[in-house]
């Protein structure tokens, strides 16, 4: 019985040495190692020897049984080892192929605008003023000659956040940073001032195509000894042409409460370069701010003194600025946070 087992090992191991394909391996290991295989058999015959030989054969068929199974699990792994070296001489690597490329994030199309408008506004000496989202109706309204029960008040439906003897209130647009910054920055109305005001501003509207409950508004504040209506039309064409390129720019009047007197711009519509399109409504031009002279009330009320001093405001929309230079249709893209809308800038 013992020779059998040394046999059983010495056929098996010198079985498995030239074996190098799945099918033959996994027939190697049903002969032997398989609830049916060699050793299993030999198990069974230890029932039927003397008890004095029984521990010893026992002792040897275990080991027997160990070291095939060893050898089968060293040749599983050579095996695959041999597979790969394989697979890497027939196919080597091609280290010119492109590699895969990494995906990026890139800057929503509305802060990528607003950067732009920045940096346009800075490069023309005017630095960012940032200003409170939440305002009283003092500063939203009042102190821009927009009195309680002014019919202009229609214009701007507003969100209310406290009905307090305050008022308090979403600014529905950044002018009332127009008073901070000159109070601010002034010097109790003795410096000029050239800021811009961003900001996201609110209304309470029906949101369509056409109109969102909140928008970024870009303000322009500049105020001095003698700042005149020619300095408003010089600054605001030179930024026209920074920010869509050569294209003629036209002036007309227009009404706001805080500014006298005012004036809408509007550039050579982009898309059909003044032909006359759908988006410019078939007039070449399209309305890109409105502007004006600033009030001497709201020059007072922000600490400067309206006979010596004089300045002009400008506001525009981010949004409808990159709505123009695109040509997008629907403002309610910019954040509903469409990939399909956001992968194309
Ligand atoms: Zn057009």
């Amino acid at each position: 019985m013992i020779n059998d087992l040394n046999q059983l090992r010495a056929d098996a191991l010198a079985q498995l040495a030239p074996i190098w394909d799945d099918t033959a391996l996994e027939e190697w290991r049903v002969k032997y190692l398989g609830r049916k295989g060699a050793i299993s058999a030999s198990m069974e015959q230890l029932g039927a020897l003397p008890k004095e030989e029984r521990g010893a054969v026992g002792k040897l068929a275990n080991e027997t049984k160990g070291e095939l199974e060893a050898a089968y699990i060293a040749k599983v792994g050579a095996m695959k080892q041999r597979a790969l070296s394989e697979s890497l001489e027939a196919e080597p690597l091609d280290v010119t192929l492109p590699g895969r490329p990494v995906l990026r994030g890139r800057l929503h199309p509305a802060t990528a605008n607003l950067r732009e408008i920045y940096r346009i506004w800075g490069d023309m000496g005017f630095q960012i003023f940032r200003s409170r989202q939440v305002e009283s109706d003092e500063m939203n309204f009042q102190l821009l000659n927009i009195p309680p029960n002014h019919p202009a008040r229609d214009n701007w439906s507003t969100f209310y956040v406290a009905d307090t003897e305050q008022r308090v209130l979403l600014r529905t647009h950044t002018s009332p940073g127009q008073i901070r910054a000159m109070r601010q920055l002034s010097q109790g109305g003795t410096q000029p001032v050239r800021v811009i005001l961003p900001g996201m501003c609110y209304r309470y509207e029906q949101i369509s195509a056409r109109y969102e409950i909140q928008f970024n508004q870009v303000e322009g504040l500049a105020v001095g000894r003698n700042v005149t209506f020619a300095d408003l039309k010089g600054t605001l064409t030179e930024f026209a042409r920074r920010m869509f390129g050569e294209r003629p720019v036209r002036f007309y009047g227009d009404h706001f409460p805080f500014t006298e007197p005012s004036a809408q711009m509007d550039v050579q519509c982009i898309i059909c370069d003044g032909a006359g399109c759908a988006m410019c409504k078939y007039t070449g031009f399209l309305e890109i701010l409105g502007a004006g002279m600033v009030h001497p009330q709201v020059l007072r009320n922000g600490g400067y003194d309206p006979a010596e001093w004089s300045g002009f405001a400008f506001g525009m929309g981010p949004e409808r600025i990159a709505i123009l230079k695109h040509g997008i249709e629907d403002i309610r893209y910019f954040w509903a946070n469409d990939l399909r809308f956001l992968e194309q800038f």
